[in-house]
């Protein structure tokens, strides 16, 4: 009897001990203390394999994309739109043309902002919330001031979350826009995005999505949110700095003028006009980080090997473990951000004890934390407080990072109270 073919099903890994050895930077001495690496949510750690996409790019392939003949370029060309693909499939956008690669985050806010926002005039209003990081205020305003419309902010409750009845009012039909974050980066706070898409919609209003928080622990389908753009950073998803995807839906990337002139987005010049190229790349000016999106496309594939749902239960148990280990032995300590549904922030406060102290303090001991407003300066002015520490938290995190963060504080305690 002939052996039917079996499918390979590639078994998503969880096994977060062995996924940790894939950093080289979790491996170094601190302070000749093992590092415990809690600065996620600034950005994360590359695991081997994005190291190597890089190097080998630039060892091998470096030379630039898409009007090169001969053969680095086109290899250079198959690993940059390569990437793009798998960008692609990792959001579930329905085609690479809504896939723009940027700087990041904060470009791409910058990209809708300039580009999509010239439609926007006064009596318009552009909705976002009291949790935004800088990058999904500052275009905002610049927008506003620009153009006369008004930037409308929804307020959050005490424990971080977005008062959802205070949207819905603020939310009408001079409501052009609305930006919202995924996840705050201050707090923690997972919006729910998907409600409020939907009810953006329902006035007429575009929305675009800050995922920067959010792409490193959850899955995210663009088509599902049904969101009109969708912004995020490579650095933060375990790929290189200077990296960044604007999805953006079809139609309305097709509609918007271009943000910058130069390189690759033209289709023809002329001194008395110019016509531009096709989507992506009318919104991808000048010669892009190649490397980097090779590093990025490396990123993805990392990510696509590893059970999401996993992930989630795994920092959520470090969250918990670290939040109640805080209130219980570290004295003074409050936590800012307490919303039902959090992702792995912790952000907090030690009565008597500077935030950036406490940050001295743990780094001593090897424990890398960040201190200060998060780009979040509102954030920290509706909580009363100038700055927080915040713990934050990725897959390769253990028991033992936490544990030594505690470590950390309680020396700081020791130092400060004597
Ligand atoms: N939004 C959020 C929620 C963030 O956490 C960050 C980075 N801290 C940004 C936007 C900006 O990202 P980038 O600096 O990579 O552009």
């Amino acid at each position: 009897m002939m052996a039917t073919a079996q499918r390979h099903v590639p078994q998503l890994k969880r096994d977060f001990a062995a996924l940790r050895k894939d950093f080289p930077a979790l491996q170094q001495l601190v302070h000749g203390k093992p590092l415990a690496y809690l600065d996620n949510a600034a950005s994360s750690q590359s695991p081997v394999a994005v190291l190597d996409a890089m190097a080998e790019q630039q060892r091998r392939n470096h030379s630039n994309v898409h009007r090169g003949v001969h053969q680095l370029s086109e290899r250079s060309t198959a690993a940059f739109e390569g990437a793009r693909e798998k960008v692609r499939r990792f959001i579930n956008a329905s085609s690479v043309a809504e896939v723009v690669f940027t700087r990041g985050t904060t470009e791409s806010i910058n990209l809708v902002a300039a580009s999509f926002g010239q439609g926007l005039k006064s009596g318009d209003e552009v909705l976002i919330t009291a949790l935004e990081h800088h990058s999904n205020i500052v275009p905002w305003q610049l927008l506003c001031e620009r153009s006369g419309a008004r930037l409308v902010v929804a307020p959050i409750l005490d424990d971080g979350s977005l008062d959802l009845a205070a949207f819905d009012a603020l939310l009408g039909a001079r409501t052009k826009i609305v930006a919202v974050a995924h996840v705050s980066n201050a707090l923690g706070t997972v919006n729910p995005v998907a409600d409020l898409i939907d009810k953006a919609h329902r006035v007429g209003a575009v929305v675009l999505v800050d995922g920067a928080q959010a792409v490193p622990h959850t899955r995210v389908d663009v088509q599902a949110l049904d969101c009109d753009f969708y912004a995020f950073s490579g650095h933060k998803m375990f790929g290189p700095t200077g990296t960044g995807v604007l999805y953006g839906k079809r139609a309305l990337l097709e509609a918007m003028p271009p943000y910058q002139g130069g390189g690759d987005m033209i289709l023809t010049v002329s001194f008395e006009r110019s016509t531009y190229n096709a989507l992506p790349y009318k919104f991808e000016a000048g010669t892009p980080n190649i490397t980097g999106v090779v590093g990025l496309g490396a990123a993805v594939d990392y990510l696509e090997g590893i059970d999401f749902a996993s992930v989630a239960a795994h920092e959520h148990a470090l969250l918990e473990r670290a939040s109640q280990r805080v209130l219980r032995e570290v004295e003074g300590a409050r936590l800012i951000g307490t919303a039902p549904n959090k992702a792995s922030v912790l952000s907090f406060v030690v009565d008597g004890i500077h935030a950036h102290d406490l940050g001295t303090i743990v780094d001593s001991e090897g424990v890398a934390i960040r201190t200060g407003h998060h780009c979040a300066m509102p954030v920290m002015e509706r909580f009363g407080v100038a700055a927080t520490a915040r713990a934050s938290f990725a897959f390769y995190n253990n028991d033992d990072d936490v544990d030594r963060l505690i470590v950390g504080l309680l020396k700081a305690v020791e130092i400060f109270r004597g």
